[in-house]
């Protein structure tokens, strides 16, 4: 099954995708991540990428193209994939649709993750992942069990995103006003579609989404 996780910036579709992923063994593609480590290696895309993800614009479509294309291409991605963070555009979403046709693949799923816009910088400025094993925790919402060490890996070491402050966050929502909502309109149109109430409780939400996915 290949579905798309598709909200704003603190959604909660990095959350779930995890889960989905540890649950049902579905890969979890987050461009997001992926450039991520890229910026932290030096590579070239890296170099590309890091200065547009500091000011929270989008990479170009080029890019993230060949990103996604790549990766899809590897062998784990056959057996399913969670996109969390792509298309963001209506060309990467076009792109994805041919890159999905010419393996005789399809999408089965879009998820969009609905979510009140006054909760999300709350959500986004408090949240902080393990170094190690990548588990997402937050200050409010979600502390580690024990304070200061990963409840999965035991590690201590945490990490935050530099583009997650109030400034950027502004920037990364304007751009998914812009660029991204209008992707809803079109995968509905496809008949893909299924909303959930991202407010809820992380476990109703995972609920939801599974309710949502059932029967393809
Ligand atoms: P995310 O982790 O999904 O919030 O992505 C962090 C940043 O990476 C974004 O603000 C963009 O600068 C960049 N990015 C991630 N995915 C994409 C994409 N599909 N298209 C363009 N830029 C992206």
């Amino acid at each position: 099954m290949n579905i798309i996780l598709l909200g704003p910036p603190g959604a909660g579709k990095g959350t779930q995708a995890q889960r989905l992923q540890h649950e049902r063994g579905m890969v979890q593609l987050s461009t997001g991540d992926m450039l991520r480590a890229a910026v932290a290696s030096g590579s070239e895309l890296g170099k590309k990428a890091k200065a547009v993800m500091e000011r929270g614009e989008l990479v170009s479509d080029e890019l993230m193209i060949r990103l996604i294309e790549d990766r899809i291409a590897q062998p784990d991605a056959a057996k399913g994939f969670i996109l969390d963070g792509f298309p963001r555009t209506e060309a990467q979403a076009e792109a994805l649709d041919r890159m999905l046709a010419a393996k005789g693949a399809k999408l089965d799923r879009v998820i969009e993750m609905a979510v009140d816009e006054a909760a999300l910088t709350e959500r986004i400025v408090g949240r902080f992942t393990c170094a190690k094993c990548g588990t997402g925790y937050h200050d409010k919402f979600k502390r580690p069990k024990v304070e200061g060490v990963c409840e999965v890996c035991g590690s201590r070491e945490f990490t935050r995103r530099k583009d997650d402050n109030i400034e950027t966050v502004k920037t990364r929502m304007a751009a998914y006003k812009a660029q991204t909502a209008p992707l809803l309109p079109y995968y509905s149109a496809e008949g893909v579609l299924r909303k959930v109430d991202g407010m809820t409780g992380m476990d109703e939400v995972y609920r939801q989404i599974t309710a949502a996915l059932a029967g393809t």
